[in-house]
């Protein structure tokens, strides 16, 4: 392809895809959409900079705005989440657990954390499964770390604290690694944690997915309830760019401070510092009612769904208590298919979101291809103004086309129009930009 067509190729993609989520329903759990605040940093020329080190000690020239911005980024995060110690240059959650990997264990030491099919993330995993096929789970195969497992109780849909506590103290890890990548009810970090202590574990807490739910003083605060270290993508129920976070005890600051540079990064995407700085801003301002309408609205989504006939995992306990939801597909006598056909099929009708495996799809034979599961979350369409009314509109699309089987193409014109009235970004500071603007500069 000519360079100039290739040019013009992205860029027609990009405008494209804009178009597309401004019909779309985006109900991706680990996605959200920054705010006009944070786009207008993520293009500033802090993108082209390096400031390694610590403000006011960097080992390049040039940074003297850019530590001021970091220093406020790293008091808003102290604030926001009443931490002792805040690093903010992680570039990913991935890189923060690996951080904290770094700064807590040596290679060889046995960590304990989520198993994966219960919605533990690909960075807790151990470096080959037990079947011995390659995984690449970063704990393992990055750091080398030995993984264990809590016990899941799959009824309560959470940790089971007894035969959890059991497993610590036959394992002795160094390490306890809470947090999920479907995580729908707060971990027992108190509980496991003091067992943790008994054998001399360190306890992390990984916050991607439930940050801004944290920060917004709902779902659990895991450093009072004893994490050493609380790692965090920045992007998901926190609103900020793609980026990373950790949070620690004060003494353990400096190990956090090391194992992030020289350990784990050179250049730390100064423009997503800044973008980060002003989405803890807006947090500060906004998170509290953003958090609480996060959740109002996964619990609305919830009941819906059930109501419409969809085994939506945790109703006993009110379905959720993050902005996630978890829903069985395998019991419906006329599927359309598992957990990929649906996701493509709702996809066709403009409803974003994605497969997830089950607690209980390994045993019974199905895998992450085709899994069981969806999983949903409410964090993306509440930025964008909806509430639990809407939340009965979201659930009707997606049983039209999931169990009345109406053609996704004719769902996909009603749900542009439905959207019609959720354009712009809310619980930010105001402008003009709607949500998904393709913003020209060239
Ligand atoms: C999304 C996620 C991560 C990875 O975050 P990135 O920012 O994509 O690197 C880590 N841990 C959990 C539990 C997650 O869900």
């Amino acid at each position: 392809m000519d360079p100039e067509e290739s040019f013009k190729a992205v860029r027609k993609a990009m405008k494209a895809h804009h178009e597309w989520f401004k019909r779309c329903l985006p109900l991706i759990a680990s996605e959200n959409i920054v705010s006009p605040a944070v786009r207008e940093a993520i293009i500033s020329d802090f993108g082209h900079r390096y400031a390694e080190g610590w403000p006011g000690e960097r080992v390049y020239a040039g940074c003297k705005f850019i530590d001021e911005v970091e220093l406020i980024c790293i008091d808003l995060a102290k604030d926001l989440f009443r931490a002792e110690f805040a690093d903010v240059r992680a570039t990913s959650g991935v890189v923060a657990n690996l951080i904290a990997y770094t700064a807590l264990t040596k290679p060889g030491d046995t960590m304990m954390a989520m198993p994966i099919p219960s919605g533990g993330h690909i960075s807790h995993g151990p470096e080959y499964t037990k079947s011995g096929s390659f995984l690449g789970g970063t704990a393992g195969a990055v750091h080398g770390l030995n993984v264990e497992y809590f016990v899941f109780d799959r009824k309560e849909l959470n940790l089971d604290i007894d035969e959890s506590a059991k497993r610590i103290r036959e394992v002795k890890p160094k390490l306890l690694l809470f947090g999920a990548s479907v995580f729908l009810f707060p971990h027992p970090v108190k509980e496991l944690g003091e067992v943790g202590r008994e054998v001399g574990a360190k306890v992390a807490y990984d916050a991607a997915h439930v940050a801004g739910l944290i920060a917004g003083g709902y779902f659990q605060d895991p450093l009072r309830e004893g994490a050493d270290t609380v790692q965090m993508s920045t992007h998901k129920t926190l609103p900020g760019p793609q980026h990373g976070m950790v949070l620690a005890k004060k003494e353990l600051g400096e190990r956090i401070k090391q194992a992030t540079f020289p350990g784990l990064t050179s250049n730390h995407h100064l423009h997503n510092v800044a973008g980060l700085a002003i989405a803890l801003a807006e947090f500060k301002k906004f998170g509290k009612e953003y958090a609480g309408q996060i959740i109002k609205n996964s619990k609305a989504l919830g009941q819906a769904l059930y109501e419409r006939g969809f085994n939506v995992l945790g109703e006993a306990k009110g379905f959720t208590e993050s902005h996630t939801l978890l829903v069985d597909i395998t019991s419906f006598k006329n599927r359309v298919g598992l957990g990929r056909d649906i996701e493509e099929r709702l996809e066709k009708a403009g409803i974003i979101l994605n497969r997830n495996l089950l607690p209980w799809d390994i045993s019974e034979g199905r895998n992450y291809l085709n899994p069981g599961g969806i999983r949903l979350g409410t964090s993306e369409v509440t930025r964008l103004g909806m509430k639990e009314s809407e939340m009965q509109v979201v659930a009707d699309f997606i049983k039209r086309v999931v169990i009345d089987k109406e053609d996704p193409a004719k769902i996909s014109l009603e749900v542009a129009e439905f959207r019609k009235d959720f354009q712009k970004v809310h619980y930010c500071f105001e402008s003009e930009l709607e949500a998904y603007e393709y913003v020209e500069l060239h």
